[in-house]
């Protein structure tokens, strides 16, 4: 579906945006990474320099504590007696126990006496296998420095020890020249231990860029590059270093800020960064190193920073699904109100198409219902025509009879006259006239019958009717021998109709019931006119006919409906006779008697006396 297809483009696009977001990050990382390396360096600088500055300045303590000592130890009386005396045993031996004891004392490595010509006479390390006795230092500077008058300092590694140290020489003073040279030696070895508790590396570097102290010991007596050449002879010179271990220490530099600068060592195996920060101690002139493993601290800060990225980057995708999901499902309603929308209009066009569909058709029926009440209208007419027809051929023989009888009284009269028999002769033309009144009685009838109605209905008196009809009927309930059972109330009923079409209603059915009961000998036709109901006024006729069968029964108001022999029905009456009756809002029934033959049934709606203001006159004949 066309909605699965739109909901997988906006995860696309989605997709899109989240890379783009992550891109974004990983940029932002990647620029934001040296800054957050340089912040992290800085700091782990500052920490270094802050601990290399302790360090600095407890190392120079011990310089500086050590430093008055081989002056004071000159001038003991001592010293200069047995450089006076170097031949005297006792005294040597006297000042060999003293420098001794100083040396236990003062936690100094050792202490010596040389003559001018640098050989130790006295030391305090005589017991010791490796004692100074009979050596000769004139070689190393403090000697040399403390021969011309001022303090000497230097550092070593003790040539007869081994062991690197920190000489200090001080002259001594015999009436204003220098006798002989007072040295004491101490080591910094304890300080190298304390400082391999840190996690930095704290270096010591002279002058001429050896490392004669470092925390690694690995890294003592390398050099922080390569040598002078006249480093390297004074070196030879002074028997500094043994100078088969100066190995340079390969380092790369890059300066971070004015105190700190990151250095990679690549000193065998893997090359390692470290933050390095340099205090010169000037008193000395040496420069204290400090050296913190970057590796470590920038790659957790490298972490903490990533992982915050991270984080970040979930965070956002999280919401950018989350509003794609919205989006989804926004479009999946919207798409589900276009869908109904769409329904709606087109059951909404089927209606209308229905409904247009329904107007035309009732149009086309109105259309045809007024065709057929014009038919019906013409066809009442026609029926009534038919009707005249069938009547006029009853009605010759009617006319022909009294017209004969007329002839035969007007005859007779006329003989009584000649024989002056008056009363019979009146008799005669008093018979005539009868005669004349029935004719024109007749004649009458037909005139109404064949004028068109108004389709006014009024109140009428059904008695009229009836009478009108019974009338009408007459010559052929003669001519059949019938008759018709009719209890003619006696106090008029008024129903709404029309007079003359009342009246056709009733002959059409008495002549019908006639019709049904042809053949039979006498026959009975009963008319009863109920008007016991409050609303309602009954006109029932009843014949002793055959009825009808289911099929007649249906068809009964059809137009052209009949089962009667061509010529003698037109199937007309009873579907005129029904509309009529529907005229007068009343109701025409047909059903067949219990008893045998047909039964039918005017209702009509009962109307009072008083509103009948234009009533047609009770007696002669009614005019519509
Ligand atoms: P027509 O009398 O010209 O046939 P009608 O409409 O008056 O036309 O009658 C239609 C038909 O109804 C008759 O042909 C007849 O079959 C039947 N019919 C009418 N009245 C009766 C009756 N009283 N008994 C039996 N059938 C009747």
């Amino acid at each position: 579906m066309n909605l699965r297809k739109r909901l997988q483009s906006i995860s696309v696009s989605d997709f899109g945006l989240v890379s783009m977001i992550l891109a974004i990050l990983l940029t932002i990382s990647v620029l934001g990474l040296p800054l957050t390396e340089r912040i992290f360096l800085e700091r782990t600088g500052a920490e270094g320099r802050a601990t290399l500055r302790l360090a600095v300045a407890s190392l120079q303590a011990t310089i500086d504590r050590f430093e008055p000592l081989p002056a004071l130890i000159a001038e003991r009386p001592l010293v200069a007696a047995a450089l006076g005396n170097p031949q005297s045993a006792s005294t040597i031996a006297a000042l060999n126990s003293s420098l001794e004891r100083t040396a236990q004392e003062l936690g100094a490595s050792d202490i010596y006496v040389m003559d001018r010509e640098g050989l130790t006479i006295a030391t305090s390390n005589h017991a010791l296998e490796r004692s100074f006795l009979g050596r000769s230092f004139t070689f190393r500077p403090y000697f040399t420095e403390a021969l011309d008058g001022v303090l000497g300092r230097f550092f070593a590694l003790g040539t007869t020890s081994g062991q690197r140290g920190y000489y200090f020489g001080a002259p001594v003073w015999s009436e204003g020249r220098v006798i002989g040279v007072v040295a004491l030696k101490f080591t910094l070895d304890g300080f190298e231990a304390a400082w391999r508790r840190s996690q930095s590396d704290i270096l010591v570097v002279d002058q001429a860029g050896v490392v004669f102290m470092a925390s690694r010991q690995g890294w003592q007596l390398r050099t922080m590059g390569e040598l002078a050449t006249e480093d390297r002879a004074q070196i030879v010179r002074t028997r500094q270093y043994p100078l088969d271990r100066l190995l340079p220490l390969r380092q790369v530099r890059e300066e971070i800020a004015t105190d700190y600068a990151l250095v990679r060592i690549d000193d065998g195996g893997f090359g390692a960064y470290y933050v390095t920060s340099t205090i010169a101690m000037e008193a000395v002139g040496w420069r204290a190193v400090i050296l913190t493993p970057a590796g470590p601290r920038a790659l957790s800060a490298l972490m903490l920073f990533v992982a915050t990225v991270v984080v970040l980057g979930l965070l956002i995708m999280q919401l950018i699904q989350r509003r794609a999901r919205l989006r989804a499902d926004q479009e999946a309603q919207r798409q589900l109100q276009d869908l109904l929308e769409r329904r709606v209009a087109e059951r909404t066009t089927d209606l209308d198409r229905a409904n247009a569909n329904l107007r035309k058709e009732i149009e086309e029926r109105k259309g045809a219902e007024q065709r057929l009440r014009k038919t019906q209208t013409e066809l009442v007419q026609a029926g009534k025509l038919a009707a005249l027809g069938q009547m006029s051929a009853a009605l010759s023989h009617e006319i022909n009879q009294p017209l004969a009888a007329v002839k035969t009284y007007a005859e007779n009269a006329g003989t009584f006259l000649d024989r002056d028999r008056l009363p019979e002769a009146r008799e005669n033309v008093s018979r005539i006239s009868k005669l004349a009144d029935r004719m024109a009685a007749i004649s009458a009838h037909l005139r109404n019958f064949a004028r068109r109605p108004q389709d006014d209905v009024g109140p009428v008196e059904v008695q009229q009717s009836i009478d009108d009809a019974l009338a009408l009927m007459q010559a052929r309930l003669k001519e059949t021998k019938g008759s018709v059972i009719y209890d003619r109330p006696a106090e008029p009923v008024w129903v709404y109709g029309g007079q003359l079409r009342l009246q056709q209603v009733i002959v059409n059915l008495l002549s019908n019931a006639l019709d049904a009961v042809e053949g039979q000998r006498a026959p009975k036709i009963e008319l009863v006119l109920d008007d016991q109901d409050v609303d309602r006024v009954r006109i029932v006729v009843r014949d002793e006919g055959d009825g009808f069968d289911e099929d007649a029964l249906a068809q009964l108001f059809d137009p052209f409906f009949t089962t009667k022999a061509p010529g003698k029905g037109l199937g007309l009456g009873l579907s005129i006779s029904y509309n009529i009756v529907e005229d007068f809002g009343g109701r025409l029934h047909a059903r067949n008697r219990e008893d045998g033959g047909a039964e039918f049934s005017v209702d009509l709606r009962r109307a009072e006396a008083a509103d009948a203001e234009d009533q047609v006159p009770s007696s002669g004949i009614a005019a519509e």
